[in-house]
């Protein structure tokens, strides 16, 4: 194929499809507002290659991260490590599912898990209904950043911001130069977006562990709980609570920015307060083994709903292509998307009319 091809975004959506669209002979240009790649939500994240525990109540979201767990560990094979001791853990209370509902929804989704009996269940835990150690990665943001700019050379336009796309006859305009296609991967920050969806600035607080070795990543599940993860670098692990990451829901994406540059001191030390006496229910002397470090702010973009859907979806409208994006192992599921499509227009098999009318 040799289109001539955008990707406005340089996130792992935009990197991985660049990747894939040079790869098929495409020409391909991304262009990215920042001065670095993976510098937004890519870089700024839980860092955990899911798998599908997290998402119990949603079917697609966790086939989608099975099957692209598989995926990523074969495709990137050094983007992603092991950890040792990989807890999911249901509490008596709280949890919106129990114990055997939870490993029952793992176990017919196909996802492979080892059930810890309760004699192995981690003494530092408080109120605990059941065990999984799991074989979740965690992802290696640097060298994805520098595994991308190696592959990408001279096709990621840096310090680029896109103001508008539009088409014009047969060619999409990026920045007033025409392309043949263009792909949104910003995560709904180019312009308005046709989900229905909203944007929630979020804040994750970054630990130092003080012990020796690693402390197990721990994640309490289902609903709005806690969880602790390693990061790519030793001894810093995230803290992220889904009752109190949240700083807000947004309609859109300009409002989300704003209340990120509104956030105070004064209110990073009461979150502070409020998510570390949220974890200490579950894990009681979590201050005892970890240190304050600094704090990490974003965005998510979610889609409305309780449904919990983290699943990728990707609009088409003829030369436009919009990349909704999931979790990050759910990048192959959009690339599938995307070359599904190009193809099919390619050879004719879809007409503007078509593809307008869906
Ligand atoms: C707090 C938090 C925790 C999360 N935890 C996990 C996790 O543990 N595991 C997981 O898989 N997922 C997690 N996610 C979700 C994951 O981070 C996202 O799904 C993923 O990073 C989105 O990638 P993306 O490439 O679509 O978007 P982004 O990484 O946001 O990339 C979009 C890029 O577009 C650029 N851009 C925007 N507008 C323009 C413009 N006008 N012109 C040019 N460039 C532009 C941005 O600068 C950015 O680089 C988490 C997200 C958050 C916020």
């Amino acid at each position: 194929m040799d289109a001539k091809i955008a990707i406005i975004g340089a996130g792992w959506y935009g990197c991985h499809l660049g990747l894939m669209l040079d790869a098929m002979g495409c020409d391909v240009s991304v262009f990215e507002k920042n001065s670095d790649i993976l510098g937004e939500a890519s870089g700024n994240n839980q860092f955990r290659l899911h798998l599908g525990f997290h998402y119990a109540r949603h079917s697609r979201t966790r086939i989608q991260s099975r099957d692209g767990y598989a995926r990523f560990t074969e495709r990137y094979p050094t983007l992603s490590k092991p950890i040792e001791n990989n807890l999911y853990v249901v509490p008596k209370f709280d949890s919106l599912v129990d114990f055997d509902t939870y490993r029952l929804i793992m176990f017919s989704s196909g996802i492979h898990f080892q059930e810890l009996r309760p004699n192995e269940w981690p003494k530092y835990l408080k109120d605990v209904d059941g065990v999984l150690k799991v074989d979740e990665h965690v992802l290696l943001t640097k060298k994805a950043r520098q595994h991308f700019k190696e592959k990408l050379a001279g096709k990621i336009r840096l310090n680029t911001k896109v103001e508008f796309t539009e088409q014009q006859g047969d060619k999409a305009i990026v920045n007033g130069e025409e392309f043949d296609f263009v792909i949104d991967a910003t995560w709904g920050h180019l312009a308005d977006i046709d989900y229905d969806c909203f944007y929630e600035p979020t804040l994750l607080l970054y630990y130092r562990y003080k012990g020796e070795g690693d402390y197990p990543a721990i994640t309490m599940v289902d609903g709005p709980l806690c969880s602790i993860y390693p990061t790519e670098n030793e001894g810093i692990y995230t803290l992220s609570s889904v009752k109190h990451t949240p700083l807000g829901q947004f309609e859109t994406s300009k409002e989300a920015k704003q209340r990120l540059r509104d956030f105070t001191e004064a209110e990073l030390n009461i979150k502070i307060a409020e998510i570390e006496a949220h974890v200490k229910n579950f894990v009681p002397d979590f201050c005892e083994h970890f240190e304050y470090h600094s704090p990490q702010f974003n965005i998510k973009t979610k889609l409305l709903g309780e449904h919990d859907d983290r699943s990728c979806y990707v609009k088409t409208d003829d030369r436009m292509i919009s990349v909704f994006s999931g979790k990050i192992d759910t990048i192959f599921f959009a690339a599938q998307k995307v070359c599904d499509y190009l193809e099919r227009y390619t050879h004719g098999e879809v007409t503007s009319e078509k593809i307008k009318s869906k």
